[in-house]
């Protein structure tokens, strides 16, 4: 054998050489799969840490780790949850029985938004009609945009990108008192942004996602250690397999292999000089860094451009530990208030002190430029407001956390700006929470896009597969309500008057 076809074949034996940049949950979703599918994988990290947007730590003023934010787990995250499942970590996930949410609108009136236990989507129906926050007037208007919800498929509430939730819920007759009381809490918790600031699809996405698969899929999960924990068992699955962690590793450009040195086609540099070659590579570093990396030319060639319209939205956490416990319930949505949720931390971790609580802010753009401690006060006054129990408490610790970039701006029209995790270079792929996945930026959205980017490597080397469950279906009686409600002409305005009539609207 001549030396040339000695290489060759040497080549054709080594598994595939695969690159991840970026270690939060659409990286670890990514470099989990390679793995698995017998990929030579290396995990790019610039911190000692893993985990991206989902991390703690310990705070020895609160006498536990603390996490960067509350975050909230659906039942729907089928892909989250099997991830988990695999590292070993899904048990750190504990879910309610059922869908229940606490909406409070004064000190001690709590009204609680729970499901009947009827299969999906009796089971939102019934909770809608319950809800003793709104007039029943309210209520029975409310059973309008459940209907149509129930009337769109997919693509009907793709086609809804352009316009706002405000707008959808204004052409459904919704009135003042049932955005601020229901929807607002509802669109800033799962889109991070108030109705006037986000898409209707989106917003339409995460409803379809929680109330349109089955009962079992609404219903609210929070993690019962410190946030690190669910990604602490990645590495040991993650090195046993052949994986290996480069962390406290800042990637500062990625370019294609220019000769084919061994058979790879991109090379990536460190920030300390250092190179490493591999045949495919997935970028899963949010959509503001990718720019950094990628040079202008490359990222039009690989159809990545358009993402640099993007935005992000912050997310103001404050953790305060008191001396007793003070909210009953384990998540309760404050309305009219500066802050927009508080979870009962005490209660949902294991290993936090009773008087344990998260505040959250979403969309915080006010909140995150004043001083910690006039935020600390904010909170303070609040809570005092909201539970008179809190009056007198002391507090032990109190930490605020500024997240700039928590999530993507789920702003009208974002979704075309949004790339697919295939681009049209062979070998690189893109992931992350940003990245299309038919989500605002979740958890679930994220790991999503990591199995749509290895399924994306794989298809390009000819062994294509399925990774990323879709997001649930509707079940049966979903399906029998659509059906009904078409049949009843409940989608009497078609989607293109709708945004027709946005358009008229906000000029
Ligand atoms: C406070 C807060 C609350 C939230 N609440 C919820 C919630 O309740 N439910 C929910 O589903 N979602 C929630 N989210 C959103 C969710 O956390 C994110 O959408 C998701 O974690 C994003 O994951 P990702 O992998 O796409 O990106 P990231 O987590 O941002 O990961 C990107 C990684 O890339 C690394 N990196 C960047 N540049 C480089 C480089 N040059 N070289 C090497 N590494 C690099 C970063 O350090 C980071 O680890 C919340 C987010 C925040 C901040």
């Amino acid at each position: 054998m001549n030396q040339k076809a000695v290489a060759t074949s040497r080549i054709a034996r080594r598994p595939p050489r695969t690159l991840v940049v970026g270690g939060g949950f659409a990286g670890l979703a990514a470099a989990t799969a390679l793995v698995d599918r017998g990929h030579d994988t290396q995990l790019v990290e610039r911190r000692p840490f893993l985990g991206g947007k989902v991390f703690s730590f310990y705070d020895p003023a609160a006498g536990h780790a603390v996490d960067n934010g509350q975050h909230a787990f659906l039942s729907a995250y089928r892909n989250t949850m099997a991830l988990l499942d695999r590292w070993g970590a899904g048990h750190r996930v504990a879910f309610g029985r059922r869908l229940e949410m606490v909406f409070m609108e004064a000190p001690g009136r709590a009204r609680r938004f729970a499901g009947t236990g009827l299969p999906a989507p009796l089971h939102l129906l019934g909770a809608l009609l319950r809800f003793e926050a709104l007039p029943v007037r309210d209520r029975l208007a409310m059973a309008r945009p459940a209907l149509d919800l129930l009337a769109l498929d997919a693509a009907g509430r793709r086609e809804l990108d352009a316009m706002s939730f405000a707008a959808w819920l204004s052409r459904h007759d919704q009135s003042p008192q049932a955005v601020a009381a229901f929807w607002e809490p509802l669109a800033l918790a799962a889109v991070n942004g108030s109705p006037q600031e986000v898409s209707a699809y989106m917003a339409l996405q995460v409803l379809a996602l929680g109330f349109l698969g089955s009962e079992r899929t609404s219903h609210l999960g929070f993690a019962t250690e410190g946030l690190s924990a669910l990604v602490e068992p990645f590495v040991p699955y993650f090195t046993a397999r052949g994986g290996e962690l480069l962390a406290r590793r800042e990637v500062q450009a990625v370019r294609e292999a220019g000769e084919r040195s061994d058979g790879f086609r991109w090379v990536v540099e460190f920030r300390d000089g250092d190179t490493l070659a591999a045949d495919s590579v997935v970028l899963a570093v949010p959509h503001w860094r990718l720019a950094r990396l990628v040079d202008p030319q490359l990222r039009q060639r690989a159809g990545l451009t358009a993402s640099e319209g993007l935005a992000a939205a912050p997310i103001v956490s404050i953790q305060i530990v008191l001396d007793r416990p003070v909210v009953e319930h384990a998540a309760v949505a404050l309305l009219a208030s500066p802050i927009h949720w508080v979870f009962a931390a005490g209660r949902l971790r294991s290993d936090a002190p009773p008087g344990a609580l998260a505040l959250t802010v979403s969309a915080g753009r006010e909140l995150a430029t004043l001083p910690q401690d006039e935020v600390a006060a904010i909170a303070r006054r609040e809570l005092e407001r909201f539970f008179p129990s809190a009056r007198g408490a002391q507090v032990l610790a109190c930490r605020v956390i500024k997240e700039m970039d928590a999530t993507l701006s789920c702003a009208p029209g974002s979704e075309a700006l949004r790339p697919a995790q295939e681009t049209i270079l062979p070998g690189l792929a893109v992931a992350g929470a940003w990245t299309r996945t038919g989500l605002p930026g979740t958890i679930e959205g994220a790991v999503m896009s990591g199995l749509l980017a290895v399924e994306a490597i794989e298809r390009e080397r000819g062994q294509a597969c399925s990774l990323a469950q879709p997001l649930s279906d509707p079940g049966g009686a979903a399906l029998l309500a659509r059906w009904v409600g078409r049949a009843l002409g409940r989608r009497a305005a078609p989607v293109e008057s709708l945004l027709e009539r946005n358009e008229t609207c906000s000029k």
